[in-house]
């Protein structure tokens, strides 16, 4: 099988303080060739770019503010996430967006810190990791705002409607997809919707140490998701789309390369 790319894990999260390299090591033994580890703040952005210059070649990194943090955001935040974009391991701008499910920052300032990444993305010509949950109609205007100004995003962890598809699509988006496919409850529409994506518009993540896929047997007892387990996600998406596991580990692998810029 082709090495995956699992194009979201937040490994710098404190779950994996104790045992990262041992995380790392299944994750390698079991097939995942590349992680793109998330940067979520300012610091952790640095600590993800710090982990990923220990594995050259095979963990990468991006830089970003998560809306759950937006009221940091100010000129030294932007400027500093400016100067991260330089390291060569560092791949995206994000992850970025609007969250208005939790809400921990206030609407307006996720919505200012999410226009002035994509204005930073837009600046310097790089590919932006999404993220949006419960906001999709301020999230894709004020992508709209922005579109034609940076080459490439990715709406990481979609797990929308068929309609909120078809307009990140029709906005020439990148779609994530993660164990939430899994689920027997929440996911099941995903399972329709899926072999929607075109292969070169279609990658996808384990969200790690978050969305631990559902229906895994046994279930791990620290309830604790790892990058490891993406070829569990990876048998998920090709049972949805019709294809063999090789097909899509191939293609999804192909489509994260590409759209990070990594070496093939
Ligand atoms: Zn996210």
């Amino acid at each position: 099988m082709t090495p995956i790319v699992d194009i979201g894990a937040n490994l710098t999260n404190r779950a994996f303080s104790r045992d990262l390299d041992q995380v790392i090591a299944r994750a390698f033994a079991a097939g995942v060739g590349t992680i793109v580890v998330t940067g979520t703040t300012a610091s952790a952005s640095r600590d993800a770019l710090a982990l990923a210059r220990t594995r050259p070649g095979r963990l990468y990194a991006t830089a970003g503010v998560h809306p759950h943090h937006a009221s940091e955001v100010d000129h030294g935040v932007i400027d500093e996430l400016r100067a991260l974009q330089q390291e060569p391991e560092i791949v995206a701008v994000g992850e970025c967006g609007l969250d208005y499910d939790r809400d921990y920052s206030p609407r307006d300032a996720q919505r200012r810190a999410f226009a002035a990444q994509l204005a930073l993305a837009c600046d310097l010509g790089r590919a932006v990791f999404l993220h949006e949950r419960s906001a999709h109609a301020d999230f894709a205007a004020i992508l709209r705002e922005h579109r034609s100004a940076f080459p490439r995003g990715v709406v990481h962890c979609f797990t929308g409607s068929g309609d909120e598809l078809d307009a990140y699509l029709e906005l020439d988006m990148h779609i994530g997809i993660t164990g939430w496919i899994c689920d027997d409850r929440r996911g099941v529409h995903l399972r329709e919707l899926v072999g929607r994506i075109p292969a070169d518009r279609l990658m996808i993540e384990t969200d790690a140490p978050y969305l631990l896929p559902r229906d895994l047997k046994p279930m791990p007892k620290n309830r604790r998701n790892e990058p490891g387990l993406l070829p569990h996600v990876l048998r998920a998406v090709a049972r949805a789309r019709g294809e063999s596991v090789d097909a899509v580990a191939s293609h999804t692998a192909a489509t994260s390369r590409a759209f990070f810029g990594l070496p093939a």
